[in-house]
């Protein structure tokens, strides 16, 4: 039965892919460098493209071409891929073994097409190939960050290709003799070739689309977040705080404040360097956010002060928060690092109370308790 074309749509995925590489290579060019990997499937889906476009001219080009040089550009591209993801997701690219199985794959085909020409072995070792290929990407986008959408549009054209392919060499006893070219007009056949091209169509957009998504949670992170500790900077936390603080007015649940600053920081500049006290402050934050529930609200406001929110906390509960940060901190857990001690504020709004007016006045209030904790010996909780 002849359900389309196959020169055709090769030379239309042909077309199709090498827009899709143009695409992929301009936006590789306006990411930033720390999203990688798209100059590699840019050239992926060139290869493949032209992959295509080769074995469309079979019986035009010599098999050289149409069959040697289409197989040799669809396993680099392939494997490019694979390089791809791997540089995507941060992890190390090993070349030589899939170069060496490529030349060894590469070698058998052009045995199988110059010595016995044997179409059967040759589409088995594509196919097969093809499944190795698919079931590694499957697993490199399935873990692929962020894990939305793109990660898993990515995954199932993967797990698409895996399953033609399967599919492929399960019927393989069904290719007789005389389908010695890619152009047998078998069903499956064609429906192989259909799917290879929607492949690559499928493999780009998820590609754009996981890397889209990549480079919003970027700017989302830098939008609202120090770099150097991860806690919220100051402008996030003044957002959340308006919420948490209209939040509190509506169910009539007290807002504590807690304000943070450690104790005579200069002196760890001055005697351990700027480096050192950097991975205090590093410290300081990674200890903290660990002993807070999900709700509460840890923000850097600026050198080594700290604020946290903890919705629906009473006075008594905030000061034990408070009081058990810290003990924590006061204890050296990082050897390397000099011990340090912090003091801390306390503040809490009582919804309905009026007092204080506004979640500034609150922060405000905090303030002033840190500063009486820093003048009476710090390492201390005022509330
Ligand atoms: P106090 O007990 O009164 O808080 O004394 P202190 O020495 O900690 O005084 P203060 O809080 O005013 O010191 C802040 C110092 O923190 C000054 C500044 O050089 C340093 N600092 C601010 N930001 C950073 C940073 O990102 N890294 C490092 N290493 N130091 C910082
Ligand atoms: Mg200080
Ligand atoms: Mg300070």
């Amino acid at each position: 039965m002849e359900l389309f074309d196959p020169r055709t749509y090769l030379l239309v995925t042909n077309l199709l892919g090498v827009l899709c590489a143009l695409v992929l290579w301009v936006q590789a060019r306006s990411f930033p460098e720390e999203i990688k990997g798209l100059r590699d499937w840019a050239k992926a889906v060139g290869l493949i493209a032209f992959a295509s476009g080769f074995s469309a001219l079979r019986g035009i080009l010599p098999s050289l071409l149409t069959v040697v040089a289409a197989s040799a550009l669809f396993l680099f591209g392939q494997l490019w891929v694979i390089v791809g993801l791997l540089r995507y997701c941060g992890r190390p690219v090993v070349w030589r073994p899939a170069v060496d199985i490529i030349g060894a794959l590469l070698i058998v085909i052009v045995g199988l097409t110059y010595g016995s020409e044997h179409y059967q072995g040759r589409l088995f070792l594509m196919a097969l190939a093809h499944i190795v290929f698919s079931a590694f990407g499957a697993y490199l986008a399935w873990q692929a960050q962020p894990r939305g959408f793109g990660s898993r549009f990515l995954c199932s054209f993967f797990v698409l290709g895996l399953l033609v392919a399967v599919y492929r060499i399960a019927t393989l006893p069904s290719v007789t003799d005389r389908m010695d070219d890619l152009f047998d007009q078998g069903l499956i056949q064609q429906l192989y070739l259909g799917f290879f091209s929607l492949g690559v169509l499928g493999l780009s957009i998820g590609f754009i689309l996981l890397a889209n998504e990549r480079l919003r949670v970027d700017l989302e992170f830098m939008a609202t977040r120090d770099p150097m500790t991860g806690a919220l900077n100051r402008r996030a936390f003044s957002g959340r705080a308006k919420v948490e603080w209209s939040r509190s007015q509506r169910t009539r649940q007290p807002l504590a404040a807690v304000t943070m600053d450690i104790d005579f920081f200069k002196k760890v500049n001055d005697t351990h360097g700027h480096h050192v006290g950097d991975q205090v402050i590093k410290d300081f934050c990674q200890r903290t956010g660990q002993m807070l529930r999900v709700p509460d609200v840890l923000a850097r406001f600026g050198g080594e002060e700290f604020v946290i929110l903890l919705p629906d906390t009473g006075l008594a509960e905030a000061r034990q928060v408070a009081e058990r940060i810290r003990k924590e901190i006061a204890k050296q857990r990082v050897k390397s690092l000099p011990a340090y001690t912090i003091s801390l504020g306390v503040a809490v709004a009582q919804a309905g109370s009026g007092n204080p007016e506004n979640i500034d006045a609150l922060l405000a209030l905090a303030d002033e308790r840190l500063y009486q904790a820093k003048e009476r010996g710090r390492n201390r909780v005022e509330a």
